[in-house]
């Protein structure tokens, strides 16, 4: 297949942002290229991502049969010493093969050309400039990932804002040993396990067994930079340790920017979309969400008549404040002895409904009756009070910013960037 010389909208990657951002832009009219390095069927994510119904609704996306792995489930939080139980909340856990393979047969039939095996080079102005031609295009959108073509040269991510993740679904050889061995850890069968801080403040090893225990996911994550084993490293040692697990089913890994996302998301006729721009949401590395409802943006935005500025404003002021914050207590809690994660879950601050927020990818509200409680059991822990203090502040001031994000581009933007800078260091 030839690529088109000329359309309207060029995509990088199709991925799950590339190929959504593929289907809205057909669906409003738009004649688009999508164009991947890798075969079409090997695209994005190939493993199991937990992802909330809130965004996939409003998204407009209905699962296929068969891609969601049964219905929200309980989460347990577990630490050393502490244990937090969300029992209602919003997340799914979704074979992403399926979901990508939606995005782009929806993408097709709205009229899109995806174009597999074909790898972008650069950029020659209004032209992508790709191993099978060029194609001119009046935008240009670079959905190609954390480590992609870089259109826009994108600052790199600082290793210690890096997880290192790895998913994988295996076969369940010995049901009664692996029913033994959630039960040892207090799990009924099916729900979600959750250890946090095996490998450093931000890690986690989340172990949930699917189809009435025929097989088990495990996801784990971490950020090497800071000394610790790598999510790949880490998945490898359970199922070492763990002789009920049997055969890899499907799986991969990959790295994760958890940096708020950049001040820029577009200059010239470029935008840029999903991990490529740094839209994940930080507290636990999921992109998936931030990506496809970032590539609807982008496409009623442009569809609208409005320009790649209006696109970057529009994001920031109503996603920018909720992934700042989110920002601010990620880089607090990777710091974190596994002892202050205890604390932080005897204090009450982490509690149900704060980590429910998180899961659902929301700010948490506080009740005024939760308050006295709280702050009596931190002023029994008073050593949590200045990092508790600065988080809140740098929350406060992240949201502020955000909404504040300017519409010029020039000095104010670069004062902007100056302020969110000072209270979020990249
Ligand atoms: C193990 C693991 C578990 C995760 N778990 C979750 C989770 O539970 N929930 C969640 O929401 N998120 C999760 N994430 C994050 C999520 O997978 C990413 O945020 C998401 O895949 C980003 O989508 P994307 O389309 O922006 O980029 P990608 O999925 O990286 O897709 C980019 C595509 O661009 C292609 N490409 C790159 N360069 C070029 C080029 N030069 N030319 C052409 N094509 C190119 C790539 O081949 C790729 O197919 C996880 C990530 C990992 C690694």
């Amino acid at each position: 297949m030839s690529l088109p010389s000329s359309v309207d909208v060029a995509i990088v990657g199709a991925g799950t942002s590339g190929a959504a951002a593929a289907w809205y832009f057909a669906r409003a009219g738009a004649r688009v290229v999508c164009v991947e390095r890798r075969p079409l069927a090997e695209a994005g994510a190939r493993w199991v991502n937990g992802l909330t119904r809130t965004a996939l609704a409003e998204a407009g996306i209905e699962l296929p049969p068969g891609a969601a792995l049964g219905e929200p489930h309980p989460f347990h939080l577990v630490t050393d010493a502490g244990r937090v139980t969300v029992r209602d909340h919003d997340v799914v856990d979704v074979d992403m093969r399926a979901l990508v393979a939606l995005l782009q047969a929806r993408a097709q039939d709205a009229g899109a050309v995806l174009a597999g095996d074909t790898t972008v080079l650069g950029r020659d102005g209004d032209a992508l400039v790709t191993d099978r031609g060029r194609v001119r295009a009046r935008w240009l959108v670079d959905a190609s990932g954390l480590a992609g073509a870089r259109l826009l040269e994108q600052p790199a991510v600082g290793t210690d804002h890096l997880c290192a993740a790895a998913q994988a679904v295996f076969e369940v050889r010995d049901r009664d040993a692996a029913r033994a061995w959630f039960a040892a850890a207090d799990i009924p069968p099916g729900e979600i396990y959750a250890r946090l801080g095996l490998a450093g403040g931000f890690s986690v090893q989340n172990v949930r067994l699917h189809h009435g225990g025929d097989t088990v996911a495990i996801l784990t994550g971490s950020i090497p930079a800071l000394g610790f084993p790598s999510g790949k490293a880490m998945l490898d040692r359970i199922v070492r340790q763990q002789p009920w697990i049997g055969r890899r089913v499907f799986g991969g890994q990959g790295a994760i920017p958890l940096r708020r996302p950049y001040d820029r998301l577009a200059r010239d006729n470029v935008a840029l979309l999903g991990d490529a721009a740094c839209q994940v949401f930080p507290a636990h590395g999921s992109g998936i969400g931030a990506g496809i409802l970032a590539a609807r943006l982008l496409a009623a935005t442009l569809g609208g008549g409005g320009t790649l500025r209006d696109y970057e404003v529009a994001w920031h002021r109503r996603w920018g404040g909720l992934f700042a914050a989110y920002d601010a207590f990620r880089r607090w809690n990777q710091t974190m002895p596994p002892s202050v994660l205890d604390e932080l879950m005897a204090a009450g601050v982490i509690d149900p409904p704060f980590a429910r927020a998180g899961l659902d990818q929301t700010m948490p509200r506080l009740s005024l009756g939760a308050l006295p409680p709280k702050a009596r059991a931190l002023g029994r822990r008073p050593q949590l009070v200045p990092g508790l203090a600065r988080v809140a502040a740098q929350v406060g001031a992240a949201h502020l910013l955000s909404a504040l994000y300017p519409r010029s581009e020039r000095r104010r933007l670069a004062a902007w960037s100056r302020g969110m800078a000072r209270v979020l260091a990249v």
